[in-house]
């Protein structure tokens, strides 16, 4: 990666994912009036970093944030923000349901084993907060169903339930201004109790959403921010499975002969074929 922080539109700038403790995107987006900041962080270490270099730039530091998912990578940071947090009622739900909890090692293996968190994000948390265990779970302020706008001051931003595999919860932030979708894990499989699963149906409308936007760069919590023709090239592989997957269910074998027919591929690259299982542990 280039840098660590990028401005990627007029009115926004991002951290970037870093892969080493799963730190999604973070964004501030600055209007006349307000900066608004998309999720929280995986830490306070994680918001530290983010806000010194708001203040470095001399950038307006936030005035709220929203959550795009209760997932802890993108929530536990809150407590390093004394500012209003807007989350949808299931995100609410989620982190009221851990507040209180301790973080030992007991205790974390108590919420994989209930399906909660994953093994991966159990190491991910270790590594974040060293064997402090030092985890704070905010709640939220302001609670939204449905969508919820925010008028910074001449840039509109919309955040959207649209829920699915990855998170019952999953919102989308949409910056109108600048034609930017940052869709959290939305587009994601489901990662916590059980093997990753996929949904074909649900994949699909979560597409169809994101491409309905007309957005002209598209930032997915995990990756890079993509403009939209990168980001149609680099999903229309999924889209295919997962319409392959509509079509032919759970045969696994004619599911891989159709795509590696589709890519002219005598083999399937290895991410492709994650997917694959993906889909095959999902609903029939
Ligand atoms: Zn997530």
């Amino acid at each position: 990666m280039e840098h660590k922080f990028e401005q990627i539109s007029p009115h926004i700038l991002i951290m970037h994912a870093e892969h080493a403790t799963d730190r999604p995107v973070l964004a501030a987006i600055t209007g006349e009036r307000r900066t608004l900041l998309m999720d929280a962080g995986a830490s306070p270490a994680h918001a530290g970093q983010f806000r010194e270099e708001l203040e470095r730039r001399g950038c307006r530091l936030p005035d709220m944030l929203v959550l795009t998912h209760w997932h802890w990578d993108h929530s536990f940071g809150m407590s390093g923000w004394d500012i209003p947090a807007v989350a949808h009622e299931e995100t609410a739900e989620a982190l009221a349901a851990l507040s209180g909890r301790g973080w030992s090692e007991e205790e974390m293996a108590e919420l994989v084993q209930a399906g909660t968190i994953s093994e991966a994000s159990v190491q991910h948390i270790r590594l974040e907060y060293g064997d402090s265990g030092a985890v704070t779970i905010r709640q939220p302020d302001i609670i939204f169903t449905g969508r919820i706008t925010f008028d910074l001051g001449g840039v509109t931003c919309e955040l959207i339930h649209v829920g699915g595999d990855h998170s019952a919860d999953s919102c989308v932030l949409y910056v109108q201004e600048d034609k930017v979708l940052f869709l959290g894990d939305a587009l994601g499989p489901s990662v916590y109790g059980g093997p990753y699963k996929y949904s074909s149906t649900g994949f699909l409308r979560l597409l169809e959403m994101a491409y309905g936007f007309g957005a002209e760069w598209y930032v997915e919590s995990h990756g890079v921010p993509m403009n939209d023709q990168d980001f149609r090239a680099d999903l229309a592989p999924w889209e295919r499975l997962a319409r392959v997957v509509d079509v032919f269910g759970h045969n696994r074998e004619r599911v891989v002969l159709e795509m590696k027919d589709y890519l002219k591929l005598e083999e399937l690259p290895g991410d492709l074929l994650k997917g694959v299982d993906y889909f095959m542990a999902g609903p029939k």
